[in-house]
């Protein structure tokens, strides 16, 4: 399972942060996560729920935000969401379009105790 792979990783970083800055505890762990990388949010609160008992973070809210796939055209500019699972041309003019958003898989903040 991808997401228990991930929430391992970013519970390690967590605490290694919480350590640097002499914390016991963590309070909140804001991420953010593309519609494009292919991580099911519930799996990974479920993850998140296994993974964080005995760990620094097992007090911790989890907060997720997941950031839409957007997608921008080459030719004309236009800017539009998910079309279908992976139409990468434009629904105007069939022009080869690149992703602007939905490629995030990040940590945003932590809150330490
Ligand atoms: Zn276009």
């Amino acid at each position: 399972m991808h997401e228990l792979a991930m929430t391992q990783s970013i519970i390690e970083l967590v605490e290694a942060e919480a350590r640097k800055h002499g914390a016991d505890r963590v309070d909140k762990i804001k991420l953010r996560i593309g519609e494009f990388t292919g991580v099911v949010k519930e799996a990974l609160e479920f993850s998140f729920d296994v993974i964080k008992a005995g760990t620094l973070a097992e007090s911790a809210e989890l907060e997720i935000e997941v950031v839409p796939l957007r997608k921008r055209c080459g030719c004309c500019d236009t800017v539009f969401g998910s079309t279908g699972d992976f139409d990468f041309f434009c629904p105007d003019c069939s022009g080869p379009v690149e992703i602007v958003s939905g490629r995030e898989l990040q940590i945003e903040y932590i809150d330490l105790a």
